[in-house]
């Protein structure tokens, strides 16, 4: 495609990043050639497999592979890739020590063994770990999980261009996997022109509900896209969280969403990863995206807007897609209807709003939350999860 058709479609025209949807997959006889091959092989962590395979569907379009040391740098510096476009999060793959890596093919394999995909190599290198905490996640301490991750990683690292299995993953939430093609193929068999991106790692309430709802109202389809790679101790499982989002699933028209899994890893980067996860929908056909207060943040490291700001001083052009910034909502007793600070004028005490902690000791206790925090369907999975 020419620069000048891709103007002439627009961000609206749901491009992906780079105008291409890349596609690295491996074919079943290659796969099969590679997994008996004499070949040197790397094993990847859960993080860096669920990133080859963000990689291979085209998720991560523009990218082909990991990163070597220019696009690392670049990254966490500019927050862009050598060649000027937007990208926020380096995408590298760890060697650990006393694993030698020569010029050629890499084998890469899963914790067991199984053949994930086959890496050409192109450098390998020493990564400044201390420049991306600090540049990226905008800090250093190791306390934070997603810099845990990076400070934890090898100290070098190898680039280059991957291709990989792509296989339908097990159960019901591998079912849900699906790659970018097949949504955005989903998408145009609805006849969606405009769609919004839903990303989220916890089960969904009221409150989430209630922003899908409010975005619905002004696109054709909702995509509900949890992320399922990777998350951080203490957060609710993949397999729970699936089931409770299907329950959510009754109350929206079944024409006008569409629930599918993102497997790749949570990084709680904040602001950085605000941009990433509305790139990655944009490669998944979304032409909207949903941000919330305090995205993809933990703890207290990152202010509450500084996310919505980070993606609203973007060039909208460039981003390509829309984000959709909101605040916190609450059911209120007064308005009687869910409502945020910008159409609710009433106290908090007219509020139902519980804090995370509240839930989770009631949960624990086998007590449901009102019902205007939470669904019945919802919050019963959750007790019977927190109960096993
Ligand atoms: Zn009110």
């Amino acid at each position: 495609m020419t620069m000048s058709e891709q103007r002439l479609t627009g961000p609206r025209g749901g491009l992906p990043h780079g105008g291409q949807l890349v596609d690295r997959r491996l074919d079943a006889d290659e796969a099969r050639a590679l997994g008996s091959s004499r070949l040197p092989s790397l094993v990847l962590t859960g993080a860096e497999a669920a990133d080859l395979r963000a990689l291979a569907t085209g998720a991560y379009s523009p990218l082909t592979g990991f990163m070597g040391v220019k696009e690392h740098e670049s990254v966490t510096e500019q927050m862009r890739l050598p060649d000027g476009s937007l990208w926020s999060i380096p995408v590298c793959l760890g060697v650990p020590d006393g694993v030698g890596v020569d010029a050629g093919r890499l084998v890469l394999r899963g914790e067991g063994g199984d053949l994930l995909g086959v890496l050409e190599v192109a450098e390998v290198f020493e990564r400044d770990r201390q420049a991306e905490a600090q540049l990226v996640y905008g800090t250093a301490d190791p306390e934070h999980p997603g810099v845990a991750r990076v400070l934890g990683a090898p100290a070098r690292a190898v680039a280059g261009p991957i291709q990989a299995v792509v296989t339908p993953l097990e159960g019901p939430v591998g079912a849900r996997a699906l790659t970018p093609a097949q949504t955005r193929a989903a998408f145009a068999e609805r006849g969606w022109s405009t769609v919004v991106g839903f990303q989220t790692r916890n089960p969904v309430h009221r409150a989430h509900e209630y922003l899908m709802k409010c975005a619905l109202e002004m696109v054709d389809g909702l995509l509900l896209h949890p992320l399922v790679g990777p998350t951080k101790e203490g957060d609710v499982p993949a397999e729970v969280r699936m089931g409770a989002y299907e329950a959510v699933l009754g109350y929206f028209p079944p024409d006008r969403v569409l629930l599918a899994a993102l497997v790749a890893p949570m990084r709680y980067a904040g602001p950085r990863e605000a941009v990433l996860h509305a790139l990655v929908r944009k490669n998944y056909g979304c032409t909207h995206f949903i941000v919330g207060r305090d995205h993809a943040g933990v703890g207290s490291y990152y202010g509450t807007f500084e996310a919505q700001q980070l993606l609203a001083s973007l060039d909208p052009e460039e981003l390509g897609i829309i984000p959709l910034c909101f605040d916190n909502a609450v059911y209120c007793r007064r308005c009687l209807s869910m409502a945020t600070a910008k159409t609710c004028p009433h106290p908090e005490v007219d509020h139902v709003a519980l804090s995370g902690t509240q839930v989770r000791a009631m949960l624990a206790a086998g007590q449901l939350p009102p019902p205007e925090f939470s669904r019945a369907e919802v919050a019963e999975l959750l007790i019977d999860a927190s109960r096993s």
